[in-house]
């Protein structure tokens, strides 16, 4: 049996120091905003190159956060791609505000940049980016877009931990950046987790009072604010893992590269510029017969998956208000996109198996 993620064998390797790490945090009983979130704040700041990073209790909720820090609210439009996690444009909505989907690039799955002017209003305060997969968006010309209409730019890095244009790590581009710390996300804790990085103080401020009830001081609330703390215990895994995220990234280039060696003659494999560090948060290739590969994947116990199946816009929830709209490439890449297993510690046998798998199906 071949998993999409292995996050026991992971939990093996490093068992000794994170069982040390979280008991030591229960023995330390400051289980809320305690010494090893302010640790990981500081650890994962010093990692990105952002000058500041405040934890919150999900990744949804660094994206809200982050929105509502940004002054964005009712009547507002956030520009976004269609081909992403629902919770990119949950954030949005929780807001007051509307999602606009702009289609994307076909070979990096990420929003097309060549396509969002037609999608500015006078109502558009923002755009977010998707780090889809792992593959940084192309933030140059995103940042232009942004800096020539006077719009915010909110990087959703929930699967871009360690990604890199090059030069910057995705999250410390625009004003703002979301992350993640699901369990299967790059750098994921024991639970739930997320994190907003920014350039300015007083947005780290303001999300610092955002999470916390709405209070800077203990028992004084001058806005209304949220529960959205990050735990302490899992601030303690995290800070372990933090160590090693450069090694898991590797593993996880290591295991794509194979595969896409292997399988390039059978399908569309994932597009690389040369330039970007991709983390290959997922490994998702294009083909016309899915289910076929997928069908014989599943009969040899190896799993596959589809991400994602149906794009925003064409979900049930946003389907009243996005009826005359077409967003041809998305679908397309939603009707033929699969994804095989990848981790840092998937042993070379595997991938080989997975991809002579796929090869026997689709050639
Ligand atoms: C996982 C994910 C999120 C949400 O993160 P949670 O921690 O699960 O709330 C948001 N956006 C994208 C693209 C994701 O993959």
């Amino acid at each position: 049996m071949i998993p999409m993620v292995d996050l026991k064998t992971q939990y093996h390797n490093l068992k000794e120091e994170i069982d040390c790490a979280v008991l030591d945090a229960i023995e330390s009983s400051q289980f809320i905003l305690g010494p090893n979130v302010t640790a990981f704040e500081q650890e994962s700041a010093a990692y990105l190159g952002a000058s500041h990073a405040v934890s919150c209790a999900s990744g949804t909720d660094a994206l809200h956060l982050a929105i509502l820090a940004a002054g964005i609210g009712p009547g507002d439009e956030v520009i976004t791609s269609p081909f992403t996690f629902i919770a990119t444009a949950e954030a949005i909505c929780y807001a007051g505000a509307t999602p606009v989907f702009v289609d994307i690039d076909p070979a990096t799955f990420n929003i097309d940049p060549s396509l969002i002017e037609a999608a500015i209003t006078p109502r558009t305060k923002a755009i977010i980016p998707v780090h889809l997969f792992g593959q940084p968006a192309d933030m140059t010309s995103i940042k232009t877009i942004c800096e020539n209409h006077k719009l915010l730019l909110i990087e959703d890095c929930a699967q871009s931990f360690g990604a890199s244009t090059g030069e910057q790590q995705t999250g410390t581009i625009g004003s703002l950046g979301c992350f993640s710390f699901f369990p299967s996300k790059n750098l994921g804790c024991y639970g739930d987790g997320g994190l907003v990085t920014c350039a300015s103080a007083e947005l780290a401020d303001q999300i610092k009072v955002l999470r916390n009830h709405g209070s800077r001081i203990r028992y004084h609330h001058h806005i209304i604010g949220y529960n959205s703390r990050l735990d302490d215990i899992q601030a303690a895994i995290l800070r372990v893992k933090l160590k090693r995220i450069d090694e898991f990234n590797t593993g996880r280039r290591r295991v794509a590269h194979l595969y896409s060696e292997l399988l390039k003659d059978v399908a569309t494999v994932p597009f690389e510029d040369g330039k970007g560090v991709h983390v290959y948060h997922q490994y998702t290739l294009l083909t016309d017969r899915r289910d076929t590969a997928m069908a014989l994947l599943a009969e040899k116990k190896i799993a596959s998956a589809v991400y994602y199946p149906i794009p925003l816009h064409r979900q049930e929830v946003f389907a009243a208000g996005c009826s005359g709209i077409s967003l041809p490439v998305a679908e397309d890449v939603a009707s033929r996109c699969m994804s095989l297993p990848v981790y840092p510690e998937m042993p070379e046998e595997s991938v080989r198996m997975v991809a002579e798998t796929v090869k026997a199906a689709l050639s």
